[in-house]
Formats: structure tokens, sequence, C-alpha cells
């Protein structure tokens, strides 16, 4: 079994391509929404749109997920959070 497992990685690393490296796999270019699309303005009365960038349990998703970049996650953050804070949005569900 732990055999066969390096035989896998061994024909993996001598397929040809030098710079394999299976954390970078597959990985595309995510392109902020809210600076691709000029006429999204993030509005925190707005929980229809702020519900985009929560999770099921009302968590903020991180950058990662939604792809924003660092100063409209952070309008993000703040909207989604004023959100709460007038009760349209949940602080935390179940
Ligand atoms: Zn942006």
């Amino acid at each position: 079994m732990a055999d066969k497992k390096q035989n896998n990685r061994k024909n993996r690393m001598n397929n040809g391509d030098e710079d394999y490296n299976p954390k970078f796999r597959k990985m595309r270019k995510k392109v902020c929404l809210l600076c691709t699309d000029k006429d999204f303005v993030l509005d925190y009365k707005n929980p229809d749109q702020l519900k985009k960038f929560i999770n099921e349990k009302g968590k903020i998703l991180p950058r990662r997920a939604t792809g924003a970049c660092a100063k409209h996650q952070r309008d993000i953050t703040i909207a989604v959070k004023r959100c709460r804070h007038i009760a349209m949005l949940p602080y935390a569900e179940n």
C-alpha cells in the first residue's frame, strides 16, 4: 500500500512537469467582483446583495472565497456588520 502511494507520487513528479506543485493546481485568478462591475454598489440596507458574502452560518467569507480585493473586502466586511447591526442579517445561524 505504502509502496503504491510512493510510486504514484514518483510518476506524477516525472511526467515532464518540472514546476508541478499540488498546492497551486488548477488555481484560477479570481477578479474582484466590485472592481469589475462598476454599477455594483455595496449597500448595507440590502441584505440580499450581502448574502453572497456570508456563508450559511452567517459568517463573512474570507477573501479567498469572495475573490474581492483588499479594499473591497474591507467594504464588504463593514457593510455586512452594519447590516447585522440593523438586524437585516443574522450574527449567527443555528
Ligand atoms: Zn475590488
